[in-house]
């Protein structure tokens, strides 16, 4: 908010020294760009890439993304604004299965949503790694021209035994050493649907005595009769992931191929699938290197599509933005913010050593933004009444209460004081313990931005629990007034006028799992839900609340941070979810 406060400054790593080193020597200098991706003779005609760097972001549309996805958000596309490249927005869509439009939409929608754009340099980088379908047949048909592939029919079982093993080498397979002739017509035989699923593969003619198993032979196209989202029914065979991914790098002129760490051992694979494509001229030097991080871990939350669609799909959680959820939409509907995501980016960094990070580090951040963002406003969460006696009945005055206490500009707003008003059951104690200075019989507190009042007696139910709450004020002590702090009180707390409260539903959230790491060991993390992770209240708010839009954020004074539901919140009727506390409430 405020403006004088300087940008903060993104910390150093290993990625941004790399890229800061690529753009100094003009590594990619010389690359060109004509305008989408494609193999190196379209993009030889083109001009010469006005973006410094690219890097992508590469999603598989089976879910919808997480805090962990953020990370890597932040990071790819944080670069590319930081270095005068661009982010390429790409649905890693190879895998015919699983992929729905639903999940197209959330994915593109959160990622706007955290402030991030693919438009530069007057194109729009949307891909589908679909589209280049054809390009990696052709590329797996001149791997096998070049002797670089071929088509083993060994069944399953036969390849893994065949595999070896971490301290043994594989053995060569019987139909490694078919001429490309014949792995040629067997592979078009593949593509025309002549095979059964599984009855053979594609793959690449490496070494099946490398101590790295990913280059023992790495299948690269297998025969699956599936309907394609986009593809349709064109292809029988689909590439695999480890395949594909690099070649979608190298059509879309990538310069930086940003991963997290299982991919480590891929990396000797994708240079050499590269180089062989760029030594049979498909492709051109300066290719793509990829580049890994350790992933983000984050206490008290699952970090896994299929953990979450199992807690979405059996009803956990209400549904994919359920506040309590981990996702993005979730985040979002409990009130985070893109500032406090990319804060949390900064903050955790990015290195390679594998690691937890505390949720209440991400829930500091998300205090930091909104102590800064959010206007004050004043809620009763647990409401018993407190009654005026000396006050007029059919009187009504105005207080004035700061928007925000560190931004004066923002103004003072009109809260009302009546006879009778709401206060938080804990203000009031018929027996005070040790240190207890707000409301108890004959102590006088603050009605903060209001009047002093002393406490002249109580109500109770046939329970014994207290009902109401008599006080009278004292006149001349008005907030603001002259002389208003003749009397001094050591409690303030705060209030709602009964006869203006706007009486609302409020939901209270806490941690979705019991315990910091769910599922750890062999036990199942659905064991370790917490059954309270929700409370739905009816609290009575400021007048002003009534008017809150969707999405709105706002400190409720000494509760913590709320923001208007942007599902369930009708005009004039707003909903609130608490987004955090004011403090950390879970380290003890
Ligand atoms: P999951 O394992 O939950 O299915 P994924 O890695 O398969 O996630 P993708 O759709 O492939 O999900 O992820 C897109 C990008 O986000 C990838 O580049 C991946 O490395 C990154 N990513 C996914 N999870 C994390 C995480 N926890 N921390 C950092 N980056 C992540
Ligand atoms: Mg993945």
């Amino acid at each position: 908010m405020s403006a004088e406060k300087p940008a903060i400054a993104p910390a150093a790593n290993f990625i941004r020294n790399i890229v800061e080193r690529d753009i100094e020597q003009g590594v990619y200098a010389s690359r060109r760009w004509a305008g989408g991706p494609g193999d190196a003779a379209m993009q030889a005609s083109g001009q010469p890439d006005p973006a410094r760097i690219r890097t992508r972001f590469p999603p598989e549309p089976n879910g919808y993304l997480h805090i962990g996805h953020a990370k890597s958000i932040c990071l790819n596309f944080g670069l590319a604004e930081q270095y005068g490249g661009v982010c390429h927005m790409r649905f890693d869509d190879t895998n015919p299965e699983k992929e729905e439009q639903e999940y197209v939409d959330s994915i593109t929608e959160s990622v706007k949503w955290l402030g991030y754009s693919w438009e530069g340099f007057g194109d729009s980088h949307l891909y589908f790694a679909s589209n280049y379908f054809d390009f990696m047949y052709r590329a797996a048909e001149t791997l096998i021209e070049a002797g670089h592939a071929y088509v083993d029919q060994q069944t399953a079982d036969e390849m893994r035994a065949n595999r070896g093993t971490l301290t043994e080498p594989g053995k060569d397979s019987p139909f490694r050493n078919r001429t490309p002739a014949e792995n040629l017509a067997l592979f078009r035989e593949m593509r025309d649907g002549k095979h059964a699923d599984g009855s053979m593969i594609l793959r690449a003619r490496i070494d099946m005595a490398s101590p790295n198993i990913n280059l023992r032979d790495p299948a690269i196209y297998r025969i699956r009769r599936a309907t394609h989202h986009n593809t349709g029914d064109t292809w029988c065979i689909y590439p695999m992931y480890t395949f594909a991914h690099p070649i979608e790098d190298a059509l879309e002129q990538i310069t930086h191929s940003i991963c997290t760490l299982e991919f480590e051992d891929q990396r000797p694979f994708y240079d050499w699938l590269l180089e062989r494509l760029a030594e049979s001229g498909l492709l051109a030097h300066p290719l793509p290197k990829q580049y890994e991080f350790s992933r983000l871990n984050l206490s008290y939350v699952v970090l896994s599509k299929r953990k979450l669609i199992e807690l979405v799909e059996n009803k956990h959680v209400t549904g994919w933005d359920d506040p309590r959820l981990p996702t993005l939409a979730g985040a979002r509907r409990r009130g985070y913010t893109p500032e406090g995501f990319k804060l949390f980016a900064d903050r955790i960094g990015v290195s390679k050593a594998d690691s937890w990070i505390e949720y209440t580090i991400l829930e500091d951040c998300m205090r930091e933004v909104l102590n800064e963002s959010a206007q004050r406003r004043i809620a009763v969460l647990d409401p018993i009444k407190l009654v005026i006696d000396n006050y007029p009945a059919d009187q009504a005055e105005d207080c004035y209460a700061p928007n925000h206490p560190q931004q004066p500009e923002l103004g003072k707003r009109v809260v009302k004081l009546s006879k009778e008003l709401w206060i938080e059951r804990e203000d009031f104690m018929e027996v005070p313990s040790k240190g207890y200075f707000r409301l108890f019989p004959d102590n006088m507190v603050r009605l903060r931005y209001g009047y002093v009042v002393k406490c002249t007696g109580f109500e109770t139910d046939a329970d014994g629990k207290v009902t109401i709450v008599h006080c009278d004020y004292l006149p001349d002590t008005k907030s603001g007034t002259p002389g208003a702090d003749a009397i001094k009180v050591k409690g303030n707390i705060h209030w709602v006028s009964a006869a203006h409260a706007y009486t609302a539903e409020v939901r209270l959230y806490d941690r979705l799992f019991k315990t910091a790491h769910p599922g750890a060991g062999d036990s199942n993390y659905l064991d370790d839900l917490n059954p309270a992770s929700l409370h739905v209240i009816t609290a009575q708010l400021e007048a002003s609340l009534k008017d809150a839009k969707p999405e709105e954020c706002f400190q409720f004074e000494r509760h913590g941070y709320f923001v208007a539901d942007k599902q369930d919140s009708v005009a004039g009727q707003p909903v609130f979810n608490r987004t955090v506390t004011l403090r950390d409430a879970w380290q003890k």
